[in-house]
Parts: structure tokens; C-alpha cells; sequence
């Protein structure tokens, strides 16, 4: 885009001189004349309405001002001498938002509704567990507090409002760094493009109130420490009328006296005597859901491990059940009478072979 065009003060029909006022007033009586909506079709119009608002932009700022005067337009273009083919960031949405210049201009309150309208910030919360409640699944009452967005003002904070004047209700400006233009969010209006003429009384112009209530969390069954249960639109309160953020649930299975768990799988230790062990038995055994019976066979080891399948976790996926290993433990007796000690003595010389054979050399 060369330079062939008259400069800014032409195009707005100001002095150079003129006041910020001066400006502000040609540049509105312009925009109403050649505004696409009354002028449609015509392209003549609608290039005139591009040039009036291209030059508002840098004369109605005061600083771009300054700085236009002293280095003239190239700063301004999207191409200037030099950067053929280049695009300044931001150039689009110098443009874009130059339009919004406009609408809040000529329409006073007219409000681009994206530069405030924002989601909720997501929210974490903690639940602990027993393995029981893990394993069947579980509804929790949990307490939450969480801001929501006042009902009185749609989250606005305001009762009544108009267009920000720095941005005007674009939330954003235009700030330039020698010959780059960006888009900045408006700090006077915090990118909401809007000033608040009247507060909300409800929520004293926060736009969010503060909700305390119980709601029931439904834990599926099977979930284990690091499961994560999301409660959609529980989260913060959303900005200027959005929706709000989510709760997630983290989980957390607090450990079980008996019972180990790895994945799927339960792991539980059974201590059993010396004869259960020798003769077999058939023992009983907990398992997460109810008593099991469970057969020893004869020559059982201290440390051998039995499966029982089907008895470990439902998997939150199939729902189909991992298993539960039986760490056989023998239990030898600590208070001996004499009548015991011969009893085992006897014991002992039955064993045929050595067992530590093999492990210890002679
Ligand atoms: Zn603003
Ligand atoms: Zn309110």
C-alpha cells in the first residue's frame, strides 16, 4: 500500500492543529456519512469510510498522533517502504477492530460481544476414599463454594453502561512499537470493552456472587487415586455473561488394612498353620466383596501365592473384574509347651530332605 493517499488530517478535514475533540467530532460526522449501512453498494463509500476510520485510528490517539507527525504514515501501513510483502502483526486486527471503533461510535452502546464474553476458570477439588466405596462405586455429598455470575446483572456488574472511551468498546488498543502496530486488551476496561455507569447493586459491580451448596458426586465404580470426576459448569464464574468452568473431582483411595491394591488386581496376605499348610485345608479367605472359601492343597509353601479370579476391581472401562492373589503366610506358634516342642521334634524328623539344599555348601 504506497503512500499515494492524502494524509490523516486531509482525510479527517482537520487541521493539523486541531484538537482531540476537533478530531474526534470530524471523524464521527465522516463515519455517519459514509458508513456501509446507509451506503450500500457503494464502493466509493465504502473505501472513504476505510480511509476516515484508518486515520482516526492513529490521529484519535494521541500518541500515534505524535508519532505520525513526526514520521509520517509509513509506520502505519501494513506495508511500509522496506517490508513489501510483509504484514505487521496485528494489521488484521487493526482493521477488524477499527470497525468496532465505528459501531461503538456511532451507536454509543453497541458492545462487540466476544471482548467479554469468557468462560469460567476451571476448578480442582480433592475426595478421599475408602477401597470399599472405590470398589461399588459411591454418591458423595460435597460442599462447594464457588462464584457464580449475579443473576441481576447477567455478570456484567453493571446495571447500566456505556462504550469505553479509550477502546471504544472494541477492549482493545492499538499500541506501536516503532514500526509494528499490536493489539493490546484495553487496560482501562480490562478488555471489556465497556464503562460502568450505573453498578450493580446485587453483587457491587463484581458481576459474581459467592454460592455455598451440597451437590451429590457420583463416583463410578472402580476409580483409583489420580480418577478424576468432572462436574460440568461447577467451576468459576464465566466473564460478561460466559459460561463457567468445570469442577474436577480428583480421587484419591485411601489405603486398607488388608488389602493391597495394583491396578485391577487385590493382594491380600493369609497367615495359615503348619498342618493347613502340610495336610491342606479349606480356609476362608476375605475378599472385597463378602468371605470366599478357598482350598489349600497338601505341601503348601510359606509365600505361595494363589489366584482367585474375578474377585479383584471392576475395570471402569469393561467393568470386567481383575483378580485377588492369596500370599500364603505360615503361622508358627510362639508359646510352646514341652508336650508341643516333642510333638514337633517328631515333626522334624520326618522331613526327608535338607531344606536349605543346595543353598548353603559344606
Ligand atoms: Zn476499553
Ligand atoms: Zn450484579
Amino acid at each position: 500500500m504506497p503512500s499515494t493517499v492524502k494524509d490523516y488530517y486531509e482525510m479527517l478535514g482537520v487541521n493539523k492543529d486541531a484538537t482531540q475533540d476537533e478530531i474526534k467530532k470530524a471523524f464521527r460526522k465522516l463515519a455517519r456519512k459514509y458508513h456501509p449501512d446507509l451506503n450500500p453498494g457503494d464502493k466509493a463509500a465504502e473505501q472513504k469510510f476505510k480511509e476516515i476510520n484508518e486515520a482516526y485510528d492513529v490521529l484519535g490517539d494521541p500518541k500515534k498522533r505524535e508519532e505520525y507527525d513526526r514520521f509520517g504514515r509509513a509506520p502505519f501501513e501494513a506495508g511500509g517502504p522496506g517490508f513489501e510483502g510483509f504484514r505487521a502483526p496485528g494489521f488484521e486486527e487493526a482493521f477488524e477492530f477499527g470497525f468496532g471503533d465505528i459501531f461503538a461510535d456511532l451507536f454509543g452502546t453497541r458492545i462487540r460481544p466476544e471482548a467479554v464474553y469468557r468462560k469460567g476458570p476451571d476448578m480442582v477439588m480433592g475426595i478421599d476414599l475408602s477401597l470399599e466405596e472405590a470398589f461399588g462405586g459411591v454418591t458423595k455429598p460435597i460442599t462447594i463454594t464457588r462464584e457464580v455470575s449475579c443473576k441481576t446483572c447477567g455478570g456484567t456488574g453493571a446495571e447500566a453502561y456505556q462504550a469505553c472511551d479509550k477502546c471504544k468498546g472494541s477492549g482493545k488498543i492499538q499500541t506501536s512499537k516503532g514500526f509494528f502496530r499490536m493489539a493490546q486488551t484495553c487496560p482501562s476496561c480490562e478488555g471489556t470493552g465497556r464503562k460502568i455507569t450505573k453498578t450493580c447493586k446485587a453483587c457491587g459491580g463484581r458481576g459474581k456472587t459467592l454460592l455455598t451448596e451440597v451437590v451429590k458426586v457420583k463416583i463410578p465404580a472402580g476409580c483409583d487415586t489420580g480418577s478424576m470426576v468432572k462436574l460440568r459448569g461447577m467451576g468459576g464464574a464465566g466473564v460478561g455473561g460466559g459460561p463457567p468452568g468445570d469442577l474436577h473431582i480428583e480421587i484419591t483411595v485411601k489405603p486398607h488394612p488388608i488389602f493391597t491394591r495394583k491396578g485391577d488386581d487385590l493382594y491380600v496376605e493369609v497367615p495359615v498353620t503348619f498342618g493347613e499348610a502340610a495336610l491342606g485345608a479349606k480356609i476362608e479367605v476375605p475378599t472385597i466383596d463378602g468371605i470366599a472359601a478357598m482350598t489349600l492343597p497338601p505341601g503348601t509353601q510359606g509365600g505361595q501365592r494363589f489366584k482367585l479370579s474375578g474377585k479383584g476391581f471392576p475395570s471402569p472401562k469393561t467393568g470386567a473384574r481383575g483378580n485377588q492373589y492369596v500370599n500364603i503366610k505360615i503361622a508358627v506358634p510362639r508359646d510352646i509347651t514341652n508336650k508341643a516342642k516333642d510333638a514337633i521334634k517328631e515333626i522334624e524328623a520326618l522331613y526327608r530332605e535338607e531344606p536349605r539344599k543346595g543353598l548353603v555348601r559344606k
